[in-house]
């Protein structure tokens, strides 16, 4: 069913980022998984190779998952709030995530995923609603969403790059902590 999806996304125009986009970013990782990730959107990297999480931020993920004891092809599927990169790597608008909305929707209910993890503020802000709530308050809690599925909004890696301390309580430190916590609710 996944792969039905993401072929119907190859000539997808529903929103206007199709029209730079070298590749449809469905997904990576495996449809079996407890633990689903959602991202922001592809970058550079990600428009060439067709792959979600594949430039640095990608590398830095993966070191994370593995220290977490989570292996990126078999624990974890991986997808973004939009399939196509924005230009400059700009953030995603509003109007192109709604038109994106569905197709990620489709993927959570295939996947049907124990624990999603909401990297970084743009994926946070699409799952929850409160304005208030900014990533560094709400990275490491556990909201609930629809069929019994937990949200846990996480740092994102671009972010981690950019802060290298692993001194306790440093944004690397909390996001490995938060990493493993979700790996221990996914197999409850
Ligand atoms: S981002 Fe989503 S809605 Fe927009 S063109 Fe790409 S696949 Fe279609």
């Amino acid at each position: 069913m996944l792969q039905k999806l993401k072929e119907s996304l190859n000539n997808c125009t529903n929103c206007s980022l199709y029209k730079e986009r070298n590749n449809v970013v469905f997904s990576d990782g495996s449809e079996n998984a407890k633990i689903m990730l959602i991202g922001e959107a592809p970058g550079a990297d990600e428009d060439k190779s067709g792959i979600p999480f594949v430039g640095r931020a990608g590398k830095l993920l993966n070191e994370f998952l593995e220290k977490a004891g989570i292996e990126r092809k078999k624990d974890i599927y991986i997808a973004n709030t939009v399939k196509c990169r924005p230009p400059k790597n700009r953030k995603p608008l509003p109007c192109e995530k709604i038109a994106c909305e569905g197709n990620l929707q489709k993927q959570i209910d295939i996947v049907k995923p124990k624990v999603i993890i909401l990297c970084g503020s743009c994926a946070m802000e699409s799952f929850i609603k409160d304005k208030k709530i900014t990533i560094t308050k709400a990275r490491g809690q556990v909201f609930e969403y629809k069929d019994g599925i937990k949200l846990v909004p996480v740092f994102h890696p671009s972010y981690l790059l950019r802060k290298h301390s692993l001194e306790p309580n440093s944004p690397r430190d909390l996001t490995l902590k938060d990493l493993k916590m979700i790996k221990e609710i996914s197999v409850v």
